[in-house]
């Protein structure tokens, strides 16, 4: 990890900038609190936010009741204080196939197809992530589905392989299982859903495909007898998480940092982590080969550089799967683990652990690709 450094943050969040409940500086003070290094806030079709000057650098501000909130970092930067950087991109919400771009300054009407909003994205320059690809809505709950629909599209940057909102959702099954959920909302998670697992693991087959985490959170109360927060955001911020290597981001402008995470997510230099109960940083999963050449997640390397050694570490003992070409081909209970490929292959990896009995997911790798 020469030159890199891991931070970690939470992509996919709605602010009073479109349905969300809460306004920005409030998130971003939970941000601060969370321990979050970047937040990435995506409205449903604005760039009010951008417009208005939000994005950029972002440190502790006055209280609001309970709550903290926060304000840009000045010239003077009191390098003590936390810091916390704020991405404004947007959330492209036609009535299906959403799609979050970031880091532009214009966005597509909602009304064209997904691939001519792909474009736009691309022609920007922004990155561009299809978003909560497999959710299925919940009729019981009202609640409609927004996956996406056409996979003949080309062009965009990222999946989002496990996206908070979905997986929660899914685990809404009737009365009781909605109390679980509400008042524990870790327990019912489960991972990213199989069908977005097989889809990846073939798109990994014929070529890069960097995926991130969504959080997709809109904090809104709930009314039925009495009015209940819906994963409100201190707990939202501490579900689920991004974590990406890029260069140190300390001295860089708003711009550069935007820039340089951005091409982080777009490398799949990073991995997606559910830290409720286990903070994640410290994972790793790297290659190298005889000559000490290291290859992070996302890249593709060549096997006649090799022979390569995949290496896996993980901040607590846990288990830990390696999954070659879409398949499990090895599991292990510990805090390490190396495996040597003379061939070809798509590796990536999927760490667990044990909560009361109960294997709960943790972590989810972007791939290490080695092919000719
Ligand atoms: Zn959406
Ligand atoms: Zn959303």
């Amino acid at each position: 990890m020469k030159g890199y450094r891991e931070y970690v943050g939470v992509v996919h969040l709605h602010s009073t900038y479109s349905d969300g409940h809460w306004p920005v500086d409030r998130i971003l003070g939970e941000g601060l609190r969370a321990g979050l290094d970047f937040i990435f806030l995506t409205d449903h079709d604005t760039l009010e936010a951008r417009d208005e000057g939000w994005g950029g650098w972002y440190t502790p501000g006055a209280s609001d009741g309970p709550w903290l909130t926060a304000r840009p970092v000045g010239k003077k930067r009191s390098s003590a204080a936390p810091r916390i950087f704020l991405g404004v991109g947007t959330e492209i919400t036609p009535a299906q196939s959403h799609y979050l771009a970031l880091g532009v300054n214009r966005i597509p009407d909602p009304r064209l197809s997904s691939q001519e909003i792909i474009d736009f994205i691309r022609t920007e320059g922004g990155v561009g992530v299809i978003t909560h690809p497999d959710h299925r809505g919940n009729a019981r709950f009202g609640i409609g589905c927004y996956k996406w629909v056409d996979w003949s599209v080309s062009g965009y940057d990222l999946i989002d392989a496990w996206d908070l909102m979905t997986d929660w959702q899914d685990s809404l099954r009737g009365i009781v299982s909605a109390y679980v959920a509400y008042n524990w909302p870790a327990w019912v998670l489960r991972g990213p859903k199989q069908v977005t697992l097989d889809r990846w693991d073939r798109l990994l087959a014929e070529g890069p495909a960097p995926v991130i985490g969504c959080c997709d959170n809109h904090g809104r109360p709930y009314r039925l007898v009495r009015t209940y927060d819906i994963l409100p955001y201190p707990v939202a911020l501490r579900l689920l998480r991004l974590h990406l290597f890029s260069r140190p981001l300390e001295d860089l402008s708003a711009e550069e940092t935007e820039r340089e995470l951005l091409d982080s997510m777009r490398a799949g230099r990073g991995f997606i982590a559910q830290e409720f109960w286990w903070p994640a940083k410290g994972f790793r999963f790297y290659a190298e080969d005889s000559s000490v050449n290291e290859a992070l997640m996302g890249s593709t390397v060549s096997p006649g550089s090799g022979p390569w050694k995949l290496t896996v570490q993980i901040p607590e003992r846990g288990i830990i799967r390696l999954i070659k070409d879409g398949k499990p081909i090895a599991t292990k209970l510990g805090k390490s683990f190396v495996y040597q490929e003379t061939g070809e292959g798509v590796f990536r990896v999927e760490a667990y652990r044990r909560r009361k009995g109960f294997r709960k997911p943790w972590i989810i790798s972007n791939a290490i690709r080695i092919k000719y």
